[in-house]
């Protein structure tokens, strides 16, 4: 079945055991700069579970690469110990680890005490994302940083790392050298093609100098940067074929750092198509003789054989399907792929972790990023008999959480199709694939011991029938019904009904969206694609305020296209014949939309509360989980189940 994305390639007398690659991530994990044990158990896992190749996550090589408070450091020799775990960690499991070489440039997120950073880059040239006006590199920092590559690729050939990767991608210091739009200087560094490469070709140089023959030395670049600013594809191409003589591979991915519509491409989500990079690779790959990594939405096994037996790469990069389940290239080399917990490119607790300044992890695996939290699900030590209340995805992973440590569990569901709100969640636009999360819960059911019953509403009566040993009640939440003055008969609906076509929207629609999150921008992007004329009123300051910002900038890029106006500060007061009452939520004063026949209320849920009530005043000991605790996301729901379920 998969007859390439197994076989090995050897790259320097280095084998890699097959063509599944972990792209360098940044997991959150070290906390004071360098390799720390949760970083180990989380690689080690990957290594464990069959990843053929690691890419550690970028390690900064001077002072001034500092682009988050939590960056990986090898810029003294104590580093090494921790490179050095990792690596035996790594090559225990047979798999092989490279480490990347990082200077951001202007692209600086954070500095230390919550003071704006001093940035240097090639130029004066501003960054637009994280406004940053740099300062331009003189000569001196100039060669104390290409020094500073070559002494981290000294110091993690010495730990005992396979290679080293020069971080070159998504507009960082490189790039911006390479960039005749970013780099506007007018000396050896600047101007001509070769001048242009003059930083990267000291780099690659200075780290040959340093470490050994046979060490390997790899470069990482967008093929395209995504932004009229970026490197576009033919830039991307020029310097790869310039420099490729002087390395080992290349490794293609999309995206720069440095614009909000270039920045998506960082970490793509699901709206964007499996596996896009990998024509460009195939560009690459037909004009040098190295091999071509590429990643970019590789979620599956299959999807990496077509690339790699297409002829279009080398060694493909499955970073997220690698965080969803570590033991993916198991399951695939054991002809399991159903069992692969596929990731559904949510962003929300990977990168989305990054983003908030948290650790790594995902939200169909806890365990991911809790390696040492939730080492082994222990065996239970008695066999209870458990009863879970509710089908959704908390209900559903408590069960087969439970039942994996030896619990004989009951999963009921009031509903004839256990899902929960995932099943809505996917009919937005762009987001089937988030139904891809049931998908691999009732796979999972389906290999535990856990019975269903479907179609049976849980009551306090039946609980005490049943009698069992411990309850776990995860019956979600149902649509919240704001307060509000109403004088007349405009058509009021939620967002479940429209999801679900249980109500006739009219022409002109007034979304009213409290809670900013993927709802409220995906009914608007779903009616405006149906013609109706659509304005979104947010409660926040932005549409999608509290989700991560490649999912939210992508869905506001689409709204954009459809003319969707977005009305910010926006609190619902009321409504009559054909007027919606907004008020600012900082100035207070009213805000007056006119010519509205349909109100569609995306204000979040309520937790079910008829449960939790009905046990209040029996002896009954229960267990709340996800929604019915608190309305929040699938993350919490699956996280909580896992947690519970753990220590029953
Ligand atoms: Fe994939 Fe979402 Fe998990 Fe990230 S959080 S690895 S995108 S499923």
């Amino acid at each position: 079945m998969f007859k390439h994305l197994f076989e090995p390639i050897t790259i320097k007398g280095t084998t890699i055991r097959n063509r599944i690659m972990s792209t360098g991530h940044d997991t959150g994990l070290p906390t004071d700069g360098v390799v720390n044990e949760a970083l180990v158990a989380y690689q080690e896992a990957r290594a464990a579970g069959g990843v053929g190749l690691i890419v550690l996550q970028v390690s900064g090589v001077h002072e001034t690469a500092r682009y988050t408070t939590h960056l990986l450091m090898a810029t003294e020799d104590h580093c090494i110990d921790g490179y050095r775990q990792v690596a035996e960690a790594v090559h225990r499991h047979g798999a092989t680890v490279f480490a990347q070489l990082f200077h951001p440039g202007r692209e600086i997120l954070e500095a230390p005490e919550g003071m704006a950073p001093v940035a240097y880059a090639p130029s004066a040239s501003p960054n637009e994302r994280f406004h940053v006006m740099p300062r331009p590199l003189n000569h001196r920092m100039i060669r104390e940083v290409v020094s500073g590559f070559g002494d981290a690729a000294r110091r993690m050939w010495l730990a005992g790392i396979d290679g080293v990767e020069i971080v070159a991608s998504h507009g960082y210091l490189p790039s911006q050298f390479l960039n005749p739009r970013v780099n506007r200087r007018e000396d050896e560094y600047g101007g001509s093609l070769e001048n242009r490469l003059r930083f990267l070709r000291e780099v690659m140089q200075d780290i040959r100098s340093k470490t050994s023959e046979d060490f390997i030395m790899g470069l990482r670049i967008s093929g395209n940067e995504m932004d009229p600013e970026g490197l576009s594809e033919d830039e991307s191409l020029e310097a790869i074929e310039a420099l490729a003589g002087g390395l080992d591979y290349v490794n293609v991915i999309a995206g720069n750092s440095s614009s909000t519509g270039g920045a998506i491409h960082i970490v793509p989500p699901m709206t964007v198509k499996n596996a896009y990079m990998a024509p460009f690779a195939a560009k690459v790959r037909k004009r040098i003789r190295i091999p071509v990594f590429v990643a970019g939405r590789i979620n599956q096994p299959q999807e990496a054989e077509a690339v790699l037996s297409n002829g279009q790469a080398d060694v493909c990069g499955m970073t997220r399907a690698l965080i969803s389940d570590p033991e993916m290239p198991n399951k695939a080399m054991q002809g399991r792929v159903d069992d692969i917990r596929a990731c559904i490119g949510c962003n929300q607790a990977c990168i989305g972790h990054f983003q908030m300044g948290l650790p790594i992890s995902c939200i169909q695996n806890p365990q991911s990023g809790r390696e040492i939290v939730f080492k082994n699900l222990k065996p239970a030590s008695r066999s209870k008999r458990v009863m879970v209340v509710g089908g959704g995805p908390a209900g559903m992973k408590a069960a087969v959480t439970a039942a994996a440590r030896g619990h004989d569990v009951t999963l009921f569901e009031a509903q004839e199709r256990l899902g929960g709100q995932a099943l809505l969640a996917q009919l937005l636009p762009g987001r089937a694939e988030f139904g891809g999360l049931v998908t691999n819960l009732l796979r999972e059911l389906e290999l535990s011991q856990v019975q269903v019953r479907k179609g049976v509403r849980v009551d306090r009566q039946l609980i005490e029938q049943l009698d069992p040993d411990a309850v776990i009640v995860a019956t979600g939440a149902r649509p919240f019904e704001p307060d509000m003055v109403r004088d007349g008969e405009i058509q009021v609906v939620n967002a479940w009904q429209v999801l679900q076509g249980d109500v006739a929207v009219g022409s002109s629609v007034l979304v009213t969206d409290w809670r900013s999150d993927w709802i409220g921008i995906g009914v608007a992007e779903q009616l405006a694609r149906k013609g109706c004329s659509v304005r979104l009123a947010v409660n926040g300051r932005m549409a999608g305020e509290t989700i991560p910002s490649y999912v939210r900038d992508h869905s506001i890029a689409a709204l954009h296209r459809l003319g969707v106006p977005i009305i910010p500060y926006a609190r619902l007061y009321g409504c009559d014949t054909d007027t919606v009452y907004l008020q600012h939520t900082a100035s207070g004063e009213p805000m007056v939309i006119e010519g509205v026949d349909t109100l569609v209320l995306c204000h979040g849920h309520a937790p079910d509360m008829t449960l939790s009530e009905a046990l209040d005043a029996s002896s009954i000991h229960a267990y709340f989980i996800g929604d019915c605790l608190a309305p929040r996301t699938a993350e919490e729901a699956i996280y909580e189940a896992v947690k519970v379920a753990s220590t029953l």
